[in-house]
This record gives C-alpha cells, structure tokens and sequence, in this order.
C-alpha cells in the first residue's frame, strides 16, 4: 500500500501534509470513527480522499450540496482520481451510467445527497458495492441545534445500523459546541476521536468599519480590487439588488443572489462565480455553503451577522489559496437591532438566551479595540499569544483623548429626554437638527440641544456608540431601543468621573488603509520577469479552461501559476515539484506548459 505522504504527492501534488492532516488519515485507516473540525479551506477533504484512495472497495461521501459535489468531483477527475456523484440534478442517461460505473467497481469516490441515499432500492445497492468508508461533510447539518439545520440528516442516524462495519467520518467546520457535541452521538458513531484543527486563518486581513456611508466607503476598498472576485453579504434581499445595480452601473461583473430567486438562476449564478464570468456577488446568507472556490480576495459584511460561527464561515470563504484576501464588516446599531427583533420571535427560552449571547460575541469582536483576530480565536477556544499584525486595531491602534465633555452632553441629553430617546434622535439633539422626531417630542426644547453642534453625525455616532460599549449608557431593546443611564453615568455627571473615547482619527485612518495590493498579482512574485511569465501562464490556463470548458481552477490553482512562474519548469521532474501538481496533472497539461515556459525563456 501507498503511504498517505505518496498518494498526497502523486495525486495532489502538495509535497507536505497540513496541520492535522496526516494524523487524521492514519486514524481512519485503522477503521476508526473520526470527527473532523477545521475552518473552511482547513482542508478536510483530504482527510476523506486520501483514505478512499488507500483502501479497497468505494467511498461514500455525503453532502447537502448540489454545487459542492459537481465541484469537488470535477477537481478529483481532473487529478486523474475516479469519482462522480449522483443526485437530483442528473439526467436519467448521466445516472444510469454512473450506476453503471458502480457496479463495475471502477469507482472510488461517490458523492450522494441524502434523498438519494434513502431513496428507493440505494441502500440495498451500497451493499452490493464494496463500501469500505462513509464521510459526511458539513456535519452540523444534523443538528437541530445548529442554523443549518436540515432535516433530511436526521436520517443519517441510520447509516451505522446499516454498516455496522465501516468507519464514519463527520467534517464540519462549525465552532458552535452545543452542535459539536451531538454530532457523534446523532450518528451513532463508536468512540468518535474528535480532531480539533486550529481555525486560524492568518492570510485573512480583519477590519470593521462605522455602518455609515456604506456605500462611499466600500467603493474605496474596491478601488484597491479592480476586477477581483468578491463577496458582499447583506441582511435583505432588496439590498442585495440595489447593490448589485448600483455596482454594475460602475462598470463591475457582478450578480445578487438570494432564497428568492429561481433555483436555475441561482445555478447559474453560482456557475457564473466560480467561472469567473461574474467577479462579484452581493448576496443574503443563502450563498456561499459549498463555494470552493480559491481565488476570492475580498468579503464585506454591508450588515452585521447574528453570531461568530455564520460570520467566520462567511469571510473564511476569501483567500483559501493561501494568498492575502480582506474582509469588511460594517457596524452598527441598526443591525443589532435588527437581530434582535429576530430573537426576539425565538419562542424556546433557553434557544433564546444562547442566541442573545451570541449576538453579544459577535458585538464583541466589532467593538473591539484589541487585536481582532485574539477575539475570533479565543470564541474557537484558541488563544494566541501575540497580535496577529494583520487587523485594523493592530495596523492602526486606537488614540484616546479626554472625552469627559462629550460623555456628559450625551447623558444629560438622555436624562433631559426621560430616557425615552435612540441614538439616531440622540444625534439629532446634540447637533441641533430639527428632525422630525425632535419637533414631534419638543426636544429642541431642551438644554442639550445643539449643545455638540461642532462635531458631525459621522462622529457623534462614533462616540455614542463608544458610550454605549463603556455602559454609560445602557440601551434598552425591551422599551424600543431608547437609551438609558447607568451607576456609571450617573459618576461622569456628578462625581467628575473620567471618559477616555477613541479618537475619530483612528477610525478616518482605518478607512483610508492603504494595503499594496497589486492587482491580479499574488504577493509572492516580487520579480519583474515572473510576474510577466505568471501573466502568460495564467492566459494559457484559462485558454484551456475555455476549451476544455471547466473552470480555470480545476486546471491549476492561482497559487500552482504562482510558484511554476518562479520555477520555470522545463523538464518533468521539475514540472512535477509544481504547488498542487500531481502526476496525472503534469501528463495532462505539463507539455504546453513547460513549452510556454520554454518560449518565455528564451525571449529574454
Ligand atoms: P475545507 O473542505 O476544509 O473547506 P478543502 O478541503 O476544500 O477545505 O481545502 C481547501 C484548499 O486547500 C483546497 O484547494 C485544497 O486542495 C488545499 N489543500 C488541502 N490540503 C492541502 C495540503 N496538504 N497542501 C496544500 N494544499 C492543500
Ligand atoms: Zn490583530
């Protein structure tokens, strides 16, 4: 038999394991249930693949995804690996002959969705096929626990009755633990060993922004992507639209997605992505589960997410060709707000209370003035020692000034209001502005008004919500969100209590980060001539691709141009050394490669 190392380098052709990897194939080799826990782009396939190619006999791998599977079965074929899939998308002709396939045992891996797999006569069939492992992918699905419930995994509990004898493989890349901890018992597995992977993702730059001026300053950070893929989560399905058309008219490729749409549409749209036909998508959380898509180098949430697991699988969807990709997420009281109102319907109050505290997880981590990445990684029970370098509080950390005078215009303004008063009206009152609401209640009839006329709305809102992170003022979602005073107000009024606010030039620098960025250009080239090779290759990539009519990353990753553009290849064996070339890969495609390579050599 191959090593794992062996199949990893023939196959793949990645010449070292990750983190986790190696240690997880051998204990499913010894025919162990296993639960696997990693980030997106951990690289938990892997952990599956390599033991189907090791052993004997099919692998089944389960998943909720229609794209995902087509994804990932492509990948394997262009790997020279025997695999296909079977679910409701296929024509009669298409399954007939994959189960045509099976029953020649030329297969190794089989991609099912759960319907198909308790569809009628399948069961009785798998027995016929030599199964030697079952992996089921996004895991979590089979807890009613999780946000992604779905109710066709409940059966999934049945596949160890069914096959008592073959190991199970969970994958999920969930963090939330009440999920984690039911997944091995929902599948009857015996003695799960869980396997933790570290979620860190340090490629991956973290920033936050004011939700105000949405618009204006997300187009700056899109000045700095000209072309490059992306994706833009909201909050409504409307937004997703208006964005969409706001972006397009600017000259952008780009599509809204969201649960409204057709589900062909939705296909397309999702084909269209991962193409490179459309580079940006502005889409509600309906898009993305099963995005294998490498080359995404920016994530903006328009709208805060209701907890950390949704927020960090949605950006962990950016950079997972290793190479640094941004992520934005825009914050504001509105959008606590909003999910508030939605725990608000949860009518279980123990489902209740977990999400509220969630929510305030995920207001953590936007509020935070300490390293970001410390706050992600410690909500995954990780804690690193060092700040991560790589985040707008580490680039640009936060300035203080005595804010004493400010903080107490803003209380008084609310005592003076009877504590029956938002932030947005709070504003208002402090700037003297007429506003509806103001003329409404005769709040410009009180003695704060205008009282902090010199500064603009950007920054009162800067500072209000600072007074709300330091409970100097408490908001209140049961009496309308209206603000009310705290013990601690009640210090800075009377007893000359001290406020030390961040300063709006912290916030107006890590809008302008100015991150060197060179367009299509991965970091790593640092050299004139290999930027011009990588050019050239990745042009003849996506000729074939054309050709070939598969997208361009299942031909070579982004990352496999990078490090051939620095190698230049001119012989197999060197071809072979290629990031991500396998030997089936290098047959395939090494010749009009290396004579690109060849062309380029001597032209210069
Ligand atoms: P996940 O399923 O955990 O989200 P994938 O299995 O899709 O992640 O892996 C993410 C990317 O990392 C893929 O492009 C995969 O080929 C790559 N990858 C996985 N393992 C390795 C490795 N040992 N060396 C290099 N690249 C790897
Ligand atoms: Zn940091």
């Amino acid at each position: 038999m191959k090593t794992p190392l062996k199949l990893l380098i023939e196959y793949f052709g990645y010449d070292a394991f990750r983190p986790m990897q190696e240690e997880i194939i051998y204990h499913i080799l010894s025919g162990n249930d296993t639960i696997v826990l990693m980030p997106t782009g951990g690289g938990k396939s892997l952990c599956y693949q390599i033991p189907a190619l090791a052993k004997n006999g099919l692998s089944l791998v389960i998943s909720p995804l229609i794209a995902l599977m087509k994804d990932q079965v492509q990948a394997l074929n262009a790997n020279g690996i025997s695999a296909a899939f079977l679910n409701s998308s296929l024509s009669w002709n298409d399954e007939t002959e994959v189960l045509h396939e099976l029953a020649k045992g030329s297969l190794k891996l089989l991609y099912v969705s759960p319907e198909k797999l308790f569809s009628e006569g399948f069961v009785g069939n798998l027995k016929k096929w030599n199964l030697s492992l079952i992996a089921i992918d996004e895991a979590h699905c089979i807890s009613s626990w999780g946000h992604h419930f779905r109710p066709e995994y409940k059966s999934l509990g049945r596949l160890k009755d069914l096959f008592p004898k073959v190991p199970l493989i969970a994958l999920t890349a969930t963090a939330d633990k009440a999920v984690r901890s039911e997944i091995g018992s929902l599948l009857k597995m015996k003695a799960p060993k869980m396997f933790l992977g570290s979620f860190d993702r340090p490629n991956l730059s973290l920033n936050v922004l004011p939700g105000q001026k949405k618009w204006e300053q997300m187009l700056k950070m899109l000045e700095r992507y000209p072309g490059q893929n992306g994706i833009i989560y909201f909050n409504s399905r409307k937004a997703t639209e208006d964005i969409a058309n706001k972006l397009q008219s600017i000259g952008r490729k780009v599509s809204a997605y969201h649960a409204g749409l057709e589900s062909v549409e939705r296909d397309r749209i999702q084909e269209d992505f991962i193409q490179g036909k459309i580079s940006i998508i502005c889409a509600t959380v309906a898009f993305g589960m099963g995005i294998d898509k490498s080359d995404i180098r920016f994530v903006i949430h328009y709208n805060m997410p209701a907890n950390i697991e949704g927020f960090y699988q949605e950006i962990g969807r950016a950079g997972r060709d290793g190479l640094p990709a941004e992520t934005l997420l825009f914050y504001s009281y509105r959008d606590v707000m909003t999910q508030m109102h939605f725990i608000e319907q949860i009518d279980n109050p123990d489902y209740k209370k977990i999400q509220i505290s969630k929510l305030d997880r995920m207001k953590e981590y936007a509020e935070s003035q300490v390293c970001r990445r410390k706050i992600l990684m410690t909500y995954f029970s990780e804690f690193p020692e060092e700040d991560c370098g790589n985040c707008d509080v580490c680039q640009n950390p936060p300035e203080y000034f005595d804010g004493t005078t400010f903080a107490q215009m803003a209380i008084s303004a609310v005592v003076r209001a009877k504590e029956k008063i938002g932030p947005g009206t709070l504003n208002d009152v402090l700037r003297g502005v007429y506003s509806p609401q103001v003329k409404e209640r005769g709040l410009d009839q009180i003695k704060t008004f205008g009282a902090g006329r010199q500064l603009n709305k950007f920054i009162w809102t800067l500072y209000i919500q600072q007074l709300i992170q330091l409970g100097l003022l408490e908001m209140d979602y049961k009496d309308a969100y209206s603000l009310k005073i705290t013990p601690l107000s009640k210090e800075v009024l009377f007893e000359n209590g001290q406020v030390k606010l961040v300063t709006a030039d912290t916030i107006k620098q890590r809008q302008e980060k100015k991150v060197e960025i060179k367009k299509q250009i991965p970091k790593t080239l640092d050299r004139e001539e290999d930027e011009a090779l990588f050019i050239e290759l990745k042009a003849l990539r996506n000729e074939i691709a054309e050709k070939v009519r598969k997208p361009a990353y299942v031909i070579f990753s982004n990352q496999s141009l990078v490090d051939m553009a620095m190698i230049k290849p001119t012989s197999m064996d060197e071809f072979l050394t290629v990031h991500g070339v396998g030997e089936f890969k290098a047959s395939k495609y090494g010749e009009p490669f290396m004579n690109r390579v060849q062309e380029f050599l001597q032209s210069q």
